[in-house]
């Protein structure tokens, strides 16, 4: 549909959106009440169907991984990074005409008594930071220092579309280095903030020299946990690229070597570990000390589709037990049983990185003690991400998530904290996971969950389960709902118990 020919404001209801296009560039016309906006039409994180998403207030987000884009700007929230295109829209005779793309000029310079902001953690919510300092008009200097040898990559798909070989490397970084330049972020890769002085805000980097800051913002994630049976040396993890480089290398020798994996853990990385070595075609056994896959944080039901899932994809449970020894060319499980392994991946879960923290003195509780504005017990000190303990309003607790989306998300709100906004952190946790052609989108914490109730069907790719303690649902998860797991979101946000029963009914 030629959205520059005109179309009856009434052939859109408030609130809903029309897709079409404008010239070859794919539009969406959403209203919001008497107005109308027009954006592009796909999401700039993985290039998402925005017209299959909703709109929320001023804002249109996406179905795939919830991002956010603001109507009037483009501007983006996390996992996008990059902005929607606007366009220009004028009403006549009760018709809407799209006509030209509009400049959305750059923020105004900010009024900040803070000159200078330290990173500590170039990873999700670090970038994030950085580039919402930025973006929202802070003209001060940026240090963003990161352990990695890398610029900030996409960690996700380090289990996913890169290691199973359906990705390029080209695609994992973030950013590239021009674009830290452009921005006048001074990134310092490789290397590592050792102690921090809280009082004076004073880094000391792994080379001995010192650095001061106005604010710090600690966001440091986590790093996994390593297994110490005999032999447990040999086995990897996967956090960062050259990780996941070291495990497709181990897929990649001439010989059978290489062909037959032992994945420790049944959780999230450790089954996308194992789908993405079947899409290499090595034999992969998973052992976990747990009953069913995923079941301590998904529940029994969730847990036993996604292994019939795997084991459709020809992935070998041992289950209920776990690795004694490591010996040559095999593992030997508590129960005797003895499995041949070329290679080992363990994901058995990750600690967050409070050393730093530590060194400063910081109120650290299963990660650095943050308040609803990400500040630490240390005033102009903040923490994000993987590393934040924060107050989450809709569950009322305070809670620790290692989610990509809600690091960015926190990242954004620290940033913005810091440039003295007093913006409280109000999103809900999302996270997503993805196994063959199965994507888990789950919204909320459910940690302590005493009920699951489900909903539609698991052999419809078409279900929903929710996490209740008591009557109370805390956390809902979700196979082929997209849309409705992005109302639930936005009811959570809202506070709005009602409205997300009333998604639930209409499944
Ligand atoms: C393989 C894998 C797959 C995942 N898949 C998903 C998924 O599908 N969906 C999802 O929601 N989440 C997923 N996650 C989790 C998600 O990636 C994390 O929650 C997210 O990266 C956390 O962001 P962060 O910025 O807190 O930490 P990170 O991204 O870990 O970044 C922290 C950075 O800080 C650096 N650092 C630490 N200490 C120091 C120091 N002292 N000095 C300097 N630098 C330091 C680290 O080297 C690291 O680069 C996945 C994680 C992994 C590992």
């Amino acid at each position: 549909m030629d959205l520059t020919s005109g179309i009856a404001i009434d052939d859109i209801a408030d609130g809903g959106m029309l897709a079409g296009e404008v010239g070859d560039e794919k539009v969406v016309l959403v209203r919001h009440g008497n107005e109308v906006f027009a954006v592009g039409a796909e999401c700039t994180h993985y290039h998402g169907p925005l017209a299959e998403g909703i709109v929320a207030g001023e804002s249109i987000r996406c179905p795939w991984h919830h991002a956010c884009f603001d109507l009037r700007t483009g501007a983006p929230s996390s996992p996008a990074l990059n902005p929607i295109a606007v366009w220009n829209v004028e009403q006549r005779g009760g018709r809407v005409f799209v006509t030209t793309k509009r400049d959305i000029p750059p923020s105004p310079r900010v009024q900040t008594t803070v000159n200078s902001v330290g990173i500590v953690g170039a990873g999700c919510a670090g970038n994030a930071a950085a580039e919402t300092l930025r973006r929202e008009g802070f003209a001060g200097s940026i240090t963003m220092i990161g352990a990695e040898e890398t610029v900030p990559i996409d960690r996700p798909n380090l289990s996913k579309e890169y290691l199973a070989g359906s990705a390029p490397e080209e695609w994992m970084p973030l950013r590239d280095t021009d674009f830290y330049r452009a921005q006048n972020i001074d990134l310092l890769t490789g290397r590592r903030a050792m102690q921090l002085d809280a009082k004076t805000k004073t880094l000391t980097l792994d080379d001995g020299s010192k650095r001061s800051f106005d604010a710090i913002l600690i966001a440091t994630g986590s790093e996994p946990v390593r297994l110490s049976p005999p032999g447990a040396n040999r086995v990897h993890v996967l956090r960062t690229l050259r990780d996941s480089r070291t495990i497709i290398a181990l897929t990649e020798t001439n010989t059978v070597k290489g062909k037959r994996a032992v994945v420790l853990g049944a959780s999230f990385i450790g089954l996308e570990v194992a789908a993405s070595l079947r899409a290499r075609e090595v034999e992969v056994t998973v052992v976990a000390p747990d009953q069913v896959p995923l079941g301590k944080t998904m529940g029994v039901e969730v847990g036993g589709f996604i292994r019939r899932l795997h084991e459709e994809h020809g992935v070998r449970f041992r289950l209920g037990t776990t690795v004694a020894t490591f010996e040559g060319d095999r593992v030997i499980l508590a129960t005797g049983e003895p499995i041949a392994a070329d290679f080992i991946v363990a994901g058995v879960g990750v600690r967050p990185r409070t050393q730093l923290a530590q060194s400063a003195g910081l109120t650290v509780d299963n990660g650095i003690v943050v308040d609803e504005f990400l500040q630490s017990s240390a005033p102009g000190i903040f923490a994000a991400g993987d590393v934040a303990h924060y107050p989450d309003p809709f569950t009322g607790n305070k809670i620790r998530v290692e989610h990509w989306v809600a690091a960015g998300r926190q990242g954004q709100t620290a940033a913005r904290n810091i440039l003295g906004r007093n913006t409280p952190h109000t999103a809900p946790p999302f996270f997503w996971s993805a196994h063959y052609d199965v994507t888990i989108a789950y919204v909320g914490h459910g940690e302590g969950f005493d009920k699951v109730a489900i909903h539609g069907s698991f052999d419809d790719r078409r279900a929903l389960a929710a996490y209740h303690a008591g009557s109370r649902i805390l956390a809902v998860a979700a196979i082929g709902l997209d849309r409705e797991s992005l109302l639930i979101e936005k009811a959570m946000e809202a506070g709005d118990r009602g409205a997300i029963d009333a998604v639930i009914k209409g499944i």
